[in-house]
């Protein structure tokens, strides 16, 4: 875990503790007084829209936040003592550690654009090599301790896409990923737990909860997976009524909760298992759910040996039994 993330003494408030000394100041206030640290000067201008009210700008994230545009950072374990805000010498645990072996994949929490790639994100407190991605609305990621980049200052990112992988550097006593979420501004943290569980997303690894209304790849999943099963679905990535309709239809048939919801009771029964000289609409629902982590197969349909391949690699960079075939933990994997 980190020993010392978010540790020393800092200019700027590291997370939105309410009992902290900004208690009752708002955002305007805090932009236009003590929260104009260093940090201020590497604002991009589109973060005057922290200005507006913060109910309403989270009201707006949540909303177009449940789309499949979000995707589960790394795969690992939530070490003991490496939850947010636990105690860090005096300040409090700015993130959330994910553990794993060096060198397993980190991936983009969502699209955006990486706006820091440096020692600690040059953010108070941090240390390690580490990637800061602005999303818009005043949304940020960190991903820090780093052992490797895989993309560069400035680059346009997708969702799920691999941009780093685990490591140590930096103040650790093992590898892992410190990972942030930063809402309003860069430098105002919430717990990354409940911040991507909002999006439906579980940061422990566990399936997605996709729901009506959503838009995405992970929709486009969803739809192929459900029109092997018979539904004859347009394949449009918009979870509107007529799809969240088949779905309830296929959850009654399962004797599921008919919420329309694709989470951690319907995914199970949606997916199969999926091998080499499988073919058809199954596969092109893993052909892109590979591709959202960055495989860049062609949605053929075809399960062969690129398809195989690109399980393989995924599997073993996220450090999953290495087998090629597609089970329900790649699965959950792939769409989390
Ligand atoms: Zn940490």
């Amino acid at each position: 875990m980190c020993q010392s993330c978010a540790a020393s003494a800092a200019p700027a408030p590291l997370h939105a503790d309410a009992s902290g000394p900004f208690r009752g100041l708002s955002r305007r206030g805090l932009l236009a007084g003590a929260g104009l640290g260093a940090l201020a000067v590497h604002l991009p201008t589109g973060s005057a829209a922290a200005t507006e009210p913060e109910a309403a700008a989270e009201a707006e994230a949540a909303a177009s936040a449940r789309n499949g545009a979000w995707a589960c950072p790394a795969l690992g374990r939530f070490p003991a003592g490496g939850h947010y805000g636990a105690p860090r010498g005096g300040a409090s645990h700015a993130g959330q550690d994910v553990s794993n072996s060096t060198g397993t994949a980190v991936h983009a929490a969502a699209a955006g654009t990486v706006v820091r790639r440096s020692w600690g994100g040059g953010l108070p407190g941090r240390t390690g090599n580490a990637l800061v991605i602005a999303h818009g609305g005043g949304q940020y990621t960190y991903y820090g301790h780093l052992s490797a980049y895989r993309v560069g200052l400035n680059a346009e990112v997708g969702a799920g896409q691999r941009i780093a992988d685990m490591g140590a550097t930096g103040n650790v006593t093992g590898p892992h990923l410190h990972f942030e979420t930063h809402t309003g501004r860069l430098g105002t943290t919430v717990n990354p737990v409940s911040f991507l569980a909002a999006r439906g997303v579980d940061l422990s690894g566990g399936w997605s909860r996709i729901d009506p209304g959503a838009s995405g790849a992970t929709v486009v999943v969803i739809q192929h997976l459900m029109n092997r099963r018979g539904y004859g679905l347009v394949v449009d990535g918009a979870y509107g009524s007529v799809s969240a309709d088949a779905v309830k239809r296929f959850q009654r048939s399962q004797g599921l909760t008919a919420d329309g919801q694709v989470g951690p009771a319907t995914w199970p029964e949606l997916v199969y298992t999926l091998r080499q000289g499988a073919d058809g609409s199954h596969v092109r629902a893993l052909q892109t759910a590979l591709n959202k982590r960055g495989a860049g197969l062609a949605v053929d349909g075809g399960f062969g040996s690129v398809t195989r391949s690109a399980v393989r690699a995924y599997q073993s960079v996220n450090r999953l039994v290495v087998d090629g075939e597609a089970g329900p933990v790649t699965w959950r994997a792939l769409t989390g």
